[in-house]
C-alpha cells in the first residue's frame, strides 16, 4: 500500500508540501485537511480584498488540491476533533503548517479596552473568516491608529481609506461591503516606532498607499532626515533605500482636502492606550534611534486623540495539543522540518510554513521551505513505522462518527460556484459566504 501523509493546514504552506510530496514521492497519498470549511487559508482569509492578484494565488493551490493523489479534508479541527496521535495512527507521516493564528501584542497599558483590537480579528473580518462574528466591528471611528510599519499595517491602513466605490468590485462579503460604505474613518494614523529606513513594507504595498481614491498622504519631512544609523540602512539596502524615495515624494504634496487622510507618524512608540469605557486616545513617545538602530524614548509625549487602535505588531503561531512549542520565538521547535521535542526528533511528525520559521517573508517563501521539509520527510518515509488503520476512509469514518461534517473537494467546488454565481449577479467576481452554517449546507448540496 502506497505511503499516506496528512498535512494539517490548506494554506500556502500546506498545499506547496502536498505540492512536494506528489511531484518528488512519487506513489504517495496526501490528506490536507483545515479547521475552516474553505480551503487555501491566509490567501482567502487574510489577503486583502482589494488585492485580486495575490487572492489569485488560490487558483494555482487548487491544481494541488485538484490532484487525484490528493483529498481535501475541511471542517477538521485537529487537536479538538481528532488528535495528532491519532493522526499518526492513520497516517505514515504527519505535516503540520497551521500557520501563525493569533497576533503579538504590544504589552501596554489599556491595551484591552473595548475598541482596541488586533489586527488578525480585524483582517479575518474583513476577509470573511466564519470564525468571526460579522457584528464583531462597526467602523465609527472617526480616528484611528494603526501601530506597526510592516505590510499588515499596510493593508489595514489602506481598507480603512478605500472608498466605497473602490471595495464594490472585490469579492468581501455583502455585510463588510455595508460596513466599509457606512464607515465613519476619516484620519487614518499609521504609527512606526522607528524611521521610514527601517520600515517593513514592501516598496509596492507603500506605493499603493498613494493611489487611493479618497485619502490624502501626510508625512512630516524632519522624519525622513537620516540618522546616523538609518542612513546606513538605506546605504546598504535597496529596499530601504526605495521606500525612503516613495516617502519622500509624498513630501510637500498639498493636502487636497480629499475625504480621508492617511498619516504616516515614524518615531513614534505607543505607551499606551488611553480611555475609561473604550479607546478615547492613543499616548505616544517620541523615539530617537542610537547608531546601533535600537530604539530609546525621548520623553516627549503626545496623546493623539482616536477611538480606535489596531495593532498590527506581527502574528504569532499558537500551542498545538500533542506537539512541542518554543513560547520564545513561537514556533515548533524542528530540524530540517522534523519536529524535535528537547532535541529528540518525534518520528513521522513535520512542520512546514509560518508555524517552523516564524511570521516572515511573502507567500512564495513558503515553496522552498515546504521542500526542505518534504526532503526531510522522503528521507525518513522507508525506515519510518506504517499507519495502523488501512483504508483511508477510515479516518473519515472516525470524524462523522464524531459528529464531524468534513468538507470534501467536491464540498469545496459547491461552495465556490455558489460565490461565484454571488458575485455575478452583483457584477463583482464573487461574493464570499461567511456563515459556517450557510458553506456547510452549500458543501452537502442542501444550498
Ligand atoms: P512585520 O513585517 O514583522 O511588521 C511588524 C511591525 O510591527 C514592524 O514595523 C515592527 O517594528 C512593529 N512592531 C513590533 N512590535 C511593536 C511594538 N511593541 N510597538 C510598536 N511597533 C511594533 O509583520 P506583519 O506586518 O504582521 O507581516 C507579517 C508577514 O506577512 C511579513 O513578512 C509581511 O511582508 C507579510 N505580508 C505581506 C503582505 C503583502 O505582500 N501585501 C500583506 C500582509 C503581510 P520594528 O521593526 O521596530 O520591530
Amino acid at each position: 500500500m502506497q505511503p499516506r501523509v496528512a498535512v494539517v493546514g490548506s494554506g500556502p504552506a500546506g498545499v506547496y508540501a502536498a505540492e512536494a510530496l506528489i511531484r518528488y514521492a512519487g506513489e504517495v497519498s496526501v490528506d490536507v485537511l483545515d479547521a475552516l470549511p474553505a480551503p487555501f487559508g491566509l490567501v482567502r482569509y487574510a489577503v486583502a480584498p482589494d488585492h485580486p492578484r495575490t487572492q489569485s494565488i488560490s487558483e494555482s493551490l487548487a491544481t494541488v488540491l485538484d490532484h487525484p493523489g490528493v483529498r481535501f479534508l475541511g471542517n477538521v479541527r485537529v487537536g479538538a476533533d481528532i488528535s495528532i496521535d491519532e493522526l499518526l495512527e492513520h497516517y505514515d507521516a504527519v505535516v503540520i503548517a497551521v500557520g501563525a493564528a493569533t497576533d503579538r501584542r504590544m504589552g501596554i497599558p489599556g491595551e484591552d479596552l473595548p475598541g482596541s483590537v488586533s489586527a488578525t480579528d480585524l483582517v479575518a473580518w474583513y476577509c470573511g473568516n466564519p470564525d468571526v462574528d460579522p457584528g464583531r466591528f462597526v467602523l465609527d471611528a472617526s480616528s484611528v491608529a494603526v501601530v506597526g510599519a510592516g505590510n499588515v499595517a499596510g493593508d489595514i491602513a489602506r481598507m480603512l481609506a478605500r472608498s466605497a466605490g473602490e471595495l464594490a468590485a472585490t469579492d468581501a462579503p455583502d455585510h463588510i461591503l455595508a460596513a466599509f460604505a457606512a464607515s465613519s474613518v476619516r484620519d487614518i494614523h499609521l504609527i512606526a516606532r522607528r524611521g521610514p529606513a527601517q520600515s517593513r513594507f514592501t516598496t509596492r504595498e507603500l506605493r499603493e498607499l498613494g493611489d487611493l481614491e479618497l485619502a490624502d498622504l501626510l508625512v512630516d519631512p524632519a522624519d525622513l532626515e537620516l540618522d546616523a544609523h538609518s542612513a546606513e540602512v538605506v546605504s546598504s539596502s535597496s529596499a530601504a533605500r526605495r521606500n525612503v524615495e516613495v516617502l519622500r515624494g509624498w513630501v510637500g504634496q498639498a493636502e487636497t482636502r480629499l475625504d480621508r487622510r492617511i498619516h504616516l507618524r515614524f518615531f513614534q512608540r505607543p505607551v499606551e492606550v488611553l480611555g475609561t469605557d473604550r479607546v478615547e486616545a492613543i499616548r505616544l513617545e517620541r523615539t530617537r534611534l542610537d547608531v546601533d538602530g535600537e530604539v530609546h524614548g525621548t520623553g516627549d509625549i503626545v496623546d493623539l486623540p482616536v477611538q480606535m487602535v489596531v495593532r498590527a505588531v506581527g502574528y504569532r503561531s499558537l500551542p498545538l495539543d500533542g506537539l512541542p512549542f518554543d513560547e520564545g520565538s513561537g514556533v515548533v521547535p524542528h530540524l530540517n522540518g522534523r519536529v524535535h521535542r528537547d532535541g529528540v526528533v518525534m518520528p513521522g511528525l513535520y512542520v512546514a510554513g509560518w508555524a517552523k520559521r516564524g511570521p516572515t517573508g511573502v507567500i512564495g517563501t513558503n515553496k522552498h521551505d515546504a521542500r526542505e521539509t518534504v526532503r526531510s520527510l522522503m528521507d525518513d518515509l522507508p525506515a519510518l513505522p506504517r499507519a495502523a488503520a488501512d483504508s483511508p476512509d477510515a479516518v473519515v469514518q472516525l470524524l462523522e462518527s464524531r459528529g464531524v461534517d468534513v468538507v470534501s473537494w467536491a464540498g469545496w467546488r459547491a461552495i465556490d460556484l455558489a460565490e461565484v454565481e454571488a458575485g455575478r449577479r452583483q457584477g463583482r467576481p464573487r461574493a464570499k459566504i461567511s456563515d459556517r452554517a450557510a458553506l456547510l449546507r452549500i458543501a452537502a448540496g442542501e444550498g
